[in-house]
C-alpha cells in the first residue's frame, strides 16, 4: 500500500497551483488540487483577465473621441455597463472551464473545497476529508487590505466588487497610488464616470522611476482625472445610494463607490501553518521560501502571491513550474527573480523594465540617461493633448542598458520585447546598431544617440 494517499496536494487552482499541479501530474504524480473558489484563481476570475478586457472595452472612447481628425462623424453613441459585465462573465465562465479541464486532462484530480494543514502530510478539506500527501504545495494567492479600519469600511468596495458592480457610477472614489488604483481610474473615467483618486504619498507609483511617476500623472490629469496627494481618506458616510468620503486634508467628496486599492496580503490565515512547521517571512508576512520555493518544513513548499516576493501571474507560474521540475522531474531549476517586466495597465500605459534612474544612480557610478517626450503621430490628426515617454538607463562605464521605462499607448507590448534585449545584458551600442522600424513610437528607443542626461559619481561621494 502507497504510504501517502497522493504525491502532491496543491492547495489553490490559480496561476501557480495550476501551472505545478499540470507539470507534477505530466511526470507521472499522483496530484490533487483543492479550490475554494473558482479554477484560474485571482489573475483569471478577477484580476489580469477581467481588468485587461475593461481596460480595452474603455478605450473604445478615446477612439470615437479621436475618429473626428480622420474624417470620421460618429453620431449618438451609447454604453451599457450591464452589457459589458455580462459579456465579460461569459469569457471568465469559459477560462474557469478550461482551467478545469486542462487540470483534469492533465491527470490531476479537482476538489473544489477548502484545504487546510493539519499536519506536515496531512490535509483537513472542508468537507471533513483528510487527505495524506508525500508534498504539499501551498498556492493560495493573496486578498485585498481594507488598511486600517476607519468609519464606514464596510461601505468600500475592493477590486473584487469592482468587477461586479451593478450599475457604472457616476462618480467614483478610489483609494490608493498603486497599479489597481491607477488601473480602475482609467477604466472608470474611460466609459465616463468622474473619478477622484486619492493618494496618501507625494505622487502616485512609488518605487517607478520619478519621471514615469509625473509624466503618467499628468497625463492623467489631462484626461479629468481628479488626483488629490498627501491624504488618506477618514472615514465614509452614507446618505441614501451616495457616499461621503472624508479627507484627512480635512476636505470631503460625494460620490456613488468607495473604492480602496491599497496593496493586498498573502492569504496564511487559518492555514495551520504552525501545526505543519510552516515560518512565515517576517519581512512581508508571507511564507519564508529558499530560492528553491521550499518552507521551512522539508517537504511543503511554497509559490507565487502567498509568498509576497513579486505579485505576478508570469512570476507565480514560473515558480510552481520551477516547483514540479525540481521536485518531480528531476531537473533541479531555480526562478531567476531578476529583471522583471512590468505594466500598469493604466491610461495612458505603463511599461517598465530593469532599473529606474534612481534605482540606477544608486548602484552605478557613471549613468546615462536617454529621455524623449513626444507627441505621437495620431495625436497629430486628432488632436488629443498627449505626449509619449521613453526613457533608456545605460551604465556610461559597460554601456548596458539597465532599464527602460515607457509611457504610452502599447507601452506593455513593446516592454515585453525590450525586456528580452536586456535580460540578454544588450548594450547601447546593440540598441544604436538596430535599424529603427518607421513609423513607430518604439524607433525612438534605437535612435536617440545623445545622452539627456549623465550622472557621474565623484570618488568622494
Ligand atoms: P491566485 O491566483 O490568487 O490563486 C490562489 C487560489 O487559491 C485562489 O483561487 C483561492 O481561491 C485559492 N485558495 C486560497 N486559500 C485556499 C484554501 N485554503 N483552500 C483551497 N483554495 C484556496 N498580475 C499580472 O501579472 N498582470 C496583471 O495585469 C495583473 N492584474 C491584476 C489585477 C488585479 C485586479 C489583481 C487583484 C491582481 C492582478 N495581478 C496581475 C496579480 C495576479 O493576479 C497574481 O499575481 C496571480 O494571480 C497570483 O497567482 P497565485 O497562483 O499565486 O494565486
Ligand atoms: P500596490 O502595492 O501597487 O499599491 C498600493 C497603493 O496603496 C500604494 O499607492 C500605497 O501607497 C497605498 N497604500 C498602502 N497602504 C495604504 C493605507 N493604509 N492607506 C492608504 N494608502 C495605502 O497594490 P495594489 O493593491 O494596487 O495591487 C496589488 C498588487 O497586485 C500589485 O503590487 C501587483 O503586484 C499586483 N498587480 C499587478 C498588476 C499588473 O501587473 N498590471 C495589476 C494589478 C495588481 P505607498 O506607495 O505610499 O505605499
Amino acid at each position: 500500500m502507497a504510504e501517502y494517499d497522493v504525491d502532491l496536494f496543491v492547495i489553490g487552482g490559480g496561476s501557480g497551483g495550476v501551472r505545478a499541479a499540470r507539470i507534477a501530474a505530466g511526470y507521472g504524480a499522483k496530484v490533487m488540487v483543492a479550490e475554494e473558489y473558482r479554477m484560474g484563481g485571482t489573475c483569471v476570475i478577477r484580476g489580469c483577465v477581467p481588468k485587461k478586457l475593461f481596460v480595452m472595452g474603455s478605450h473604445v472612447h478615446d477612439e470615437i473621441a479621436d475618429a473626428a481628425g480622420f474624417g470620421w462623424s460618429i453620431g449618438n453613441v451609447s454604453f451599457d455597463w450591464a452589457t459589458l459585465v455580462a459579456n465579460k462573465d461569459k469569457e471568465i465562465d469559459r477560462l474557469e472551464r478550461a482551467y478545469t479541464t486542462n487540470v483534469e486532462k492533465s491527470g490531476a484530480r479537482i476538489v473544489k473545497t477548502r484545504a487546510v494543514l493539519e499536519d506536515a502530510h496531512t490535509l483537513r478539506l472542508a468537507t471533513g476529508e483528510k487527505v495524506t500527501a508525500k508534498y504539499i504545495l501551498i498556492a493560495t494567492g493573496g486578498a485585498p487590505n481594507h488598511g486600517t479600519e476607519i468609519p464606514g469600511i464596510e461601505h468600500v468596495i475592493s477590486s473584487n466588487e469592482a468587477f461586479h458592480l451593478k450599475q457604472l457610477p457616476k462618480r467614483i472614489v478610489i483609494q490608493g497610488g498603486g497599479y489597481i488604483a491607477l488601473e480602475f481610474a482609467g477604466i472608470f473615467n474611460g466609459y465616463g464616470s468622474d473619478v477622484t483618486v486619492v493618494y496618501r504619498g507625494d505622487n502616485i507609483l512609488r518605487g517607478f522611476d520619478e519621471d514615469v511617476r509625473k509624466h503618467v500623472r499628468t497625463e492623467m490629469e489631462k484626461r479629468g482625472i481628479t488626483i488629490i496627494t498627501g491624504c488618506t481618506v477618514t472615514k465614509v458616510e452614507k446618505h441614501g445610494s451616495e457616499f461621503t468620503s472624508h479627507l484627512s486634508g480635512g476636505s470631503s467628496i460625494a460620490s456613488e463607490q468607495v473604492m480602496f486599492a491599497i496593496g493586498r496580503h498573502p492569504s496564511v490565515a487559518n492555514l495551520g501553518l504552525e501545526t505543519a512547521g510552516v515560518a512565515i517571512n517576517p519581512k512581508n508576512g508571507g511564507i519564508q521560501v529558499d530560492h528553491w520555493s521550499k518552507t521551512s518544513a522539508d517537504n511543503i513548499y511554497a509559490i507565487g502571491d502567498v509568498t509576497h516576493r513579486h505579485n505576478l501571474t508570469p512570476v507565480a507560474i514560473r515558480e510552481g513550474h520551477a516547483f514540479a521540475d525540481t521536485v518531480f522531474g528531476k531537473r533541479p531549476v531555480q526562478v531567476d527573480h531578476a529583471t522583471i517586466p512590468t505594466a500598469v495597465f493604466s491610461q495612458p500605459e505603463v511599461g517598465t523594465v530593469g532599473l529606474t534612474e534612481e534605482e540606477a544612480r544608486a548602484q552605478f557610478a557613471h549613468v546615462d540617461i536617454y529621455k524623449t517626450d513626444f507627441r505621437p503621430i495620431k495625436a497629430t490628426m486628432s488632436g488629443r493633448d498627449t505626449r509619449v515617454l521613453m526613457k533608456v538607463v545605460v551604465d556610461g562605464a559597460s554601456d548596458r542598458v539597465l532599464g527602460c521605462h515607457i509611457v504610452g499607448d502599447s507601452a506593455a507590448e513593446v516592454t515585453q520585447v525590450v525586456a528580452i534585449a536586456i535580460k540578454m545584458k544588450a548594450t547601447k551600442a546593440d540598441f544604436d546598431a538596430t535599424i529603427a522600424l518607421h513609423p513607430t513610437a518604439a524607433e525612438e528607443l534605437v535612435t536617440m544617440r545623445t545622452p539627456t542626461a549623465r550622472h557621474v559619481r565623484q570618488a568622494a561621494e
